[in-house]
């Protein structure tokens, strides 16, 4: 039986990793099959991680984590988690592979996934034009005309920050009213840059090696506009992904794996949770990171008290 298993690879697993594996814990992280790496292997330049002052790739800074992680002995398995009893001691974790694995504790750090629009062209023009992290990306859109899609805090947050580079912001929304909180709606409404476009959606993305405009589908009358755009930024909420867990453990209102205060103990002792799939709020790589780490330090003094 193994002492950590860590499922996903993002900055939070393979933070998970580095840290049970300089404990000597040996841990096996089960990194996905398709998406090992996580929602970073998406993105393009990376300028925000602490410690890389001239930025790097998405996939670069995540090839480095998995080398760190595997320098102190992390076995990467790249397969999917298909189903896991966590409930007794023994925690049991089977994978697409057909592999059964047994563990003393699980670390969940699977992540979330951003809400798509389910738009034909959305995929190919990821990292062109078209992106899911305002903090990440604005900074390329420099007095750039540019799109937020989405009337909750998300979409309130991102047009107000995207204002710092865009020239003009353009909120896009399918009703006529917002779901976001007041104070984040009227900081939006009071920012010039910003201008609402009420009762819309978008049906096409336009462009060839990037986004050059969209095309908008009224959502009470049914008529279509084109509006050119350099930039368009997807902000319709996100998922943790929970499916594996969701009926063993704890959630909350949300849908986020519930952890107990500051920590990342879950309500099944042996099982930690960290990254996006406890954060609504923050969502960064660097958080995710922090995050990680405490659940592997979490499961060491489990152990050490078990
Ligand atoms: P959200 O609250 O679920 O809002 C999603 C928004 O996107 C809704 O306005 C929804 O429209 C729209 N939408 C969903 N699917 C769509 C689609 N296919 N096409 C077009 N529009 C679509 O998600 P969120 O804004 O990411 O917020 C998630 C949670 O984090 C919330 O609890 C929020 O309060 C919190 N949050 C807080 C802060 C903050 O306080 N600083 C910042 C960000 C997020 P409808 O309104 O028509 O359903």
């Amino acid at each position: 039986m193994r002492d950590v298993i860590i499922i996903g690879s993002g900055p939070a697993g393979y933070t998970a990793g580095i840290y049970t594996a300089r404990a000597g814990l040996k841990p096996l992280l089960i990194a996905s099959s398709v998406e090992a790496g996580g929602e970073l292997m998406k993105t393009t330049e990376v300028e925000n991680f602490p410690g890389f002052p001239e930025g790097l790739q998405g996939p670069e800074l995540m090839a480095n984590f998995q080398a760190q992680a595997e320098r102190f002995g992390t076995e990467i398995l790249l397969d999917d988690v298909v189903e896991v009893d966590l409930k007794g001691d023994v925690k049991i974790v089977k994978t697409g592979g057909g592999e059964t694995f047994e563990a003393k504790t699980v670390i969940l750090a699977t992540g979330a996934a951003y809400r798509e629009l389910g738009l034909p062209r959305e995929k190919e023009l990821s990292g062109h034009g078209v992106s899911w992290c305002a903090t990440c990306d604005g900074f390329f859109f420099r007095e750039k005309t540019i799109a937020v899609v989405g009337g909750g805090d998300s979409a309130m947050e991102e047009a107000s920050f995207l204002t710092r580079f865009a020239s003009k912001v353009h909120l896009i929304h399918r009703r006529d009213t917002f779901k976001a909180s007041k104070i984040m709606q009227d900081r939006a409404l009071a920012n010039p840059k910003i201008e609402v476009i009420y009762n819309s959606e978008i049906a096409e993305l336009h462009g060839d090696a990037k986004l050059e405009s969209v095309t908008l589908r009224n959502t009470v009358d049914g008529s279509t506009s084109e509006l050119a755009l350099d930039g368009l930024f997807i902000a319709v909420g996100n998922d943790p992904r929970v499916w594996l867990v969701e009926n063993q453990i704890e959630l909350t209102a949300e849908k986020f794996i519930q952890v107990e205060g500051r920590s990342s103990k879950t309500s099944l002792p042996g099982v930690f949770a960290c990254g996006d799939v406890i954060d609504p709020t923050y969502r960064q790589a660097i958080t995710a990171a922090g995050s990680g780490c405490v659940a592997a330090l979490d499961a060491e003094h489990y152990l050490a008290n078990h």
